[in-house]
C-alpha cells in the first residue's frame, strides 16, 4: 500500500515531536525548517522549565493539560531533563493576583507537592511565602539531540533552510504547520478567515549571578512576576519578567516586529545587543533577591511569543491541534511538556480515527512520574 505524504511545517519542539510520531505511525514525512538547526526559535528563547502546573494557579486548563501530558514526554524526552536545580515559587507582598492560602489550596486540590523553603538570596520581607516545589529544567542542547535522532530513526527527511510555501508543500496528501508565530503564514483560506494571536517580542537575557545562585531557580508570581532559571549544565541563568522581557505586543494575524530589533530575533544569543531591557530587569529583582548588583549581562535571546488573546484572567497557554482543511491540520504550542500528548492528537485527526492506537513499541508508556523532590 502506497505511503500517505505528510509535510510538517516548522522545527521547533512541537513539528520534530510530531514528524516522528506520524513516521512511527506509517507515513512518509518530510520536515521543512527555514533555519540552519532544529529547535532553533521559541523552542529555544524560553524559559527551559517543563512545567507541571505551578505557574498557572489560575489556569486550570493549561494545569490539566500538562499534567495530563507528563507521562507521554517523560517517556519520550526524559533523558533532556535536568533535575539539578532545587526550584522555588514565592508569593509578592504587593500586587500578587494570587495569595499564599489560595496558592497552597490550589497546589493541594491539583496534588502538587511543596515544602515551605527560602533560597539563600530571596529577600524574606518582600514575600508572603517561598515554596521549594518539583520542577524540572530542560536541556535544550540534549532535546535537539534526541529529537534529530529520533527523526533519523524513524526515517523522517529534514530539509533544514528550507522555507516551505505553498508550491513546496503542493504534492502532499497532508500538510502538518507547526510554525506557532508564523502560524498564519500558510493559512489556506481567505486571511480574514485565519485566528488573531497575541504576539509578544520577548528578550531572555542569560546572566552570571553570585555563587549563592547556584543550583537555584526561583519564580516570584503572580503579578509582579520575575524568574531566574540556571541553565542545565551551566553556571548561567536565564531571566524572565512579566514586563520588561516584552518589546513590543500586537495582537493580530502576524507579529509586527520593531525594527531595531529585526536581526536580533531567533539569531541565537546576542551577545551585545544595541537594544536590551537588562537595566530594568536587574533594576525590578532589587524588590525580591540580593546581590543582583554583581549580575553581568552575558548576552539575550529574543524571539516572538504568540498566545491567545485576552487571556488576562486566567493566563491559560493551550496547546491547540485544529483542521484547517481537509488537507491541513495546525498545531498550536501551548507548553512544552504538551508536545507529544499533541502529536498524538495529529496522528489520531491525520488517520480520522477519533483513539487511535498507540505504536506497537509504545503499547504501554511509562507511567506519570511520582510528584516528588529530587534527592538533596
Ligand atoms: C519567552 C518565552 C518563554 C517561554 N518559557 C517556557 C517554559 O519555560 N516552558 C515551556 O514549556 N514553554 C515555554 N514557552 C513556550 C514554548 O517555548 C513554546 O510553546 C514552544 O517552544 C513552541 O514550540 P513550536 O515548535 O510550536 O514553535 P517554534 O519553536 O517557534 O518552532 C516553529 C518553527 O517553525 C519554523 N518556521 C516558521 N515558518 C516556516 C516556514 N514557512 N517554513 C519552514 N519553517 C518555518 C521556525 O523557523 C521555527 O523553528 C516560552 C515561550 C517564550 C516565547
Amino acid at each position: 500500500m502506497q505511503q500517505d505524504r505528510v509535510a510538517v511545517v516548522g522545527g521547533g519542539i512541537f513539528g520534530a515531536t510530531a514528524a516522528v510520531e506520524l513516521a512511527r505511525r506509517g507515513h512518509s514525512v518530510v520536515l521543512f525548517e527555514r533555519s540552519d538547526t532544529l529547535l532553533s526559535s521559541a523552542s529555544r528563547a524560553n524559559q527551559r522549565r517543563l512545567h507541571r502546573g505551578y505557574h498557572y494557579p489560575r489556569g486550570m486548563d493549561t494545569v490539566e493539560a500538562v499534567l495530563r501530558a507528563f507521562g507521554a514526554f517523560q517517556a519520550e524526552y526524559g533523558a533532556a531533563l535536568h533535575h539539578g536545580s532545587a526550584h522555588y515559587v514565592a508569593l509578592s507582598r504587593r500586587d500578587s493576583l494570587v495569595t499564599a492560602e489560595r496558592y497552597l489550596a490550589f497546589c493541594d486540590s491539583v496534588g502538587l507537592p511543596y515544602r515551605e523553603e527560602y533560597p539563600p538570596f530571596l529577600r524574606k520581607s518582600s514575600v508572603e511565602v517561598s515554596l521549594r516545589i518539583a520542577e524540572a529544567h530542560i536541556d535544550i542542547a540534549g532535546l535537539r539531540r534526541l529529537c534529530a535522532a529520533k527523526l533519523a530513526a524513524e526515517g523522517v527527511e529534514v530539509r533544514l533552510r528550507t522555507r516551505a510555501d505553498r508550491g513546496l508543500l503542493r504534492g502532499f496528501d497532508h500538510v502538518v504547520l507547526a510554525t506557532y508565530s508564523s502560524l498564519n503564514d500558510l493559512h489556506p483560506g481567505p486571511l480574514s478567515t485565519a485566528p488573531r494571536y497575541q504576539f509578544e517580542v520577548c528578550e531572555k537575557p542569560l546572566v552570571a549571578l553570585p555563587d549563592m545562585y547556584l543550583g537555584h531557580s526561583l519564580v516570584v508570581m503572580d503579578g509582579p512576576f520575575m524568574c531566574l532559571d540556571q541553565v542545565a549544565g551551566a553556571r548561567h541563568f536565564l531571566l524572565g519578567n512579566v514586563d520588561h522581557a516584552i518589546h513590543a505586543t500586537t495582537v493580530g494575524r502576524h507579529p509586527l516586529i520593531p525594527a531595531p530589533l529585526m536581526r536580533y530575533v531567533d539569531a541565537g544569543l546576542i551577545r551585545r545587543p544595541r537594544v536590551t531591557r537588562f537595566p530594568a530587569f536587574q533594576h525590578f529583582a532589587h524588590e525580591f533577591v540580593t546581590g543582583f548588583d554583581e549580575a553581568r549581562h552575558l548576552g539575550s535571546y529574543f524571539t516572538v511569543r504568540a498566545v491567545l488573546p485576552h487571556v488576562e484572567t486566567t493566563d491559560d497557554r493551550p496547546t491547540l491541534v485544529r483542521r484547517l482543511d481537509d488537507r491541513t491540520v495546525a498545531l498550536f504550542g501551548g507548553k512544552i511538556a504538551t508536545c507529544v500528548d499533541s502529536a498524538h492528537q495529529v496522528a489520531a485527526l491525520l488517520s480520522q480515527d477519533p483513539a487511535p492506537p498507540l505504536p506497537p513499541e509504545r503499547e504501554q508508556p511509562a507511567a506519570p512520574a511520582p510528584l516528588a523532590f529530587p534527592r538533596p
